[in-house]
């Protein structure tokens, strides 16, 4: 749900980003063609020296017919007026009346004089009026690297969004990853119990209910095997839970390693285990011969005689000794009746266990559902 909910954002995101990406990316490849097109190929092809030349001396002579008197208003308009030209830039320059250089257009000085190619000395009579600047340079290959510049900035805008994009979808597999690992655990952790890795109490619940199901419907046996740790308080008593827990470990283990995979082992309780054994009868009550679980009747049976053998016989390494415990066992089948219920089969199971303790532990009691009589087994 929660990942789920992250992946649509993050989703969304990445959508806004490519959408974003792609029109900046669109607008820069057009603008830049545009612009190297306009400033750098059409105009370049127009722009010549000898043509600079023969502008700026017309300029001049245009200067000395159109300002016949010398009136800065004049001069404004006029070199306004030809500074529109796009391979020269035009200017005036003078003294105010308080002898400080002006130009007429931005803040240029006595010195720039010296980088225009055409100086024309303005005199009315023999006033000095200023001078008139003619720049050979090109204004619109300035504007277009001035546009590049622009252009320049926005690419690298491009760059870093893309930077952050990525930035984005790694951090974003690397946290997905984790959440889903974490989920993994989280799920494993779930329906296995953390002492024994065995599963747990839960899932050994739900499973019964379905495997009560199936056997009701296709008329198969489920067995129960509810097992108990005989005096387990006294053994932890006498070498400290520690080496219990190295004890319930083992019995654990013994307990899956002797069952099929697609039964289900259990850690019922703190030393219960619950044993479901699926297609497979408990016993000689169990009336062989006339279902058709021929041949599987004494299978649990067996497998509870086999796994409480295995338990007795294995010593336990603790610290510094050796231990073994005994197991009591007990054992109930269900047939394929109708109206059952899943608890039935635990609480037969746990009569039949509670036999095997009253009558002295370390034994196997199988219950038969069918005449309620308890078969006891070494
Ligand atoms: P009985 O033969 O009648 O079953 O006697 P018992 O001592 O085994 O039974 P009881 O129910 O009196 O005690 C169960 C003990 O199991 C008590 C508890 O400390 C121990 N136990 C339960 N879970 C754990 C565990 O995870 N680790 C350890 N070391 N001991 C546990
Ligand atoms: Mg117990
Ligand atoms: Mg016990």
């Amino acid at each position: 749900m929660k990942i789920s909910f992250l992946k649509t954002r993050f989703l969304i995101y990445l959508l806004f980003l490519t959408v974003l990406g792609s029109f900046l990316f669109n607008f820069l490849l057009t603008r830049q063609s545009s612009i190297t097109y306009k400033y750098f190929i059409e105009k370049p092809a127009a722009y010549n020296l000898e043509r600079s030349e023969r502008l700026a001396t017309s300029i001049y002579k245009s200067f000395q017919q159109e300002v016949p008197d010398p009136s800065m208003r004049n001069i404004h308009k006029f070199v306004e007026k030809y500074d529109e030209i796009p391979f020269l830039t035009v200017n005036f320059i003078y003294q105010d009346d308080g002898d400080v250089t002006r130009s007429v257009i931005g803040n240029v000085k006595e010195i720039d004089i010296l980088r225009a190619e055409y100086v024309y000395p303005i005199k009315y009579g023999s006033q000095d009026i200023g001078t008139l600047m003619i720049y050979d340079i090109n204004k619109e290959y300035a504007k277009g690297m001035q546009e590049y510049r622009h252009i320049l900035n926005i690419t690298r805008l491009f760059f870093v969004l893309l930077l952050f994009l990525l930035l984005s979808i790694l951090l974003y597999r690397e946290y997905s990853t984790k959440i889903e690992q974490e989920k993994r655990i989280a799920e494993y952790q779930a329906v296995h119990d953390g002492l024994t890795g065995l599963n747990t109490h839960k899932y050994f619940r739900e499973h019964l209910a379905q495997a009560i199901m199936r056997a009701q419907r296709y008329k198969r046996p489920v067995s129960l095997i509810m097992c108990d740790v005989d005096h387990f308080k006294d053994f932890n008593d006498k070498y400290g839970h520690l080496a219990g827990d190295e004890v319930l470990r083992a019995v654990s283990t013994i307990i899956a390693d002797n069952v099929r995979a697609s039964d289900i082992v259990a850690r019922y309780g703190g030393e219960e285990f619950a044993v479901l054994l699926m297609e497979i009868g408990g016993g000689k009550s169990h009336k062989p011969g006339k279902t058709k679980t021929d041949g599987l009747a004494e299978e649990a049976l067996d497998i509870a005689k086999r796994i409480k053998k295995l338990i007795g016989l294995t010593q336990v390494r603790l610290h510094s000794t050796e231990a073994n415990v005994t197991i009591s066992m007990g054992i109930s089948t269900f047939t394929g009746k109708d109206d059952y219920k899943p608890e039935y089969l635990i609480s037969e199971a746990d009569l039949a266990l509670y036999e095997s303790k009253n009558n002295g532990r370390n034994r196997i009691t199988v219950f038969d559902p069918a005449t309620k009589q308890f078969t006891e087994y070494q």
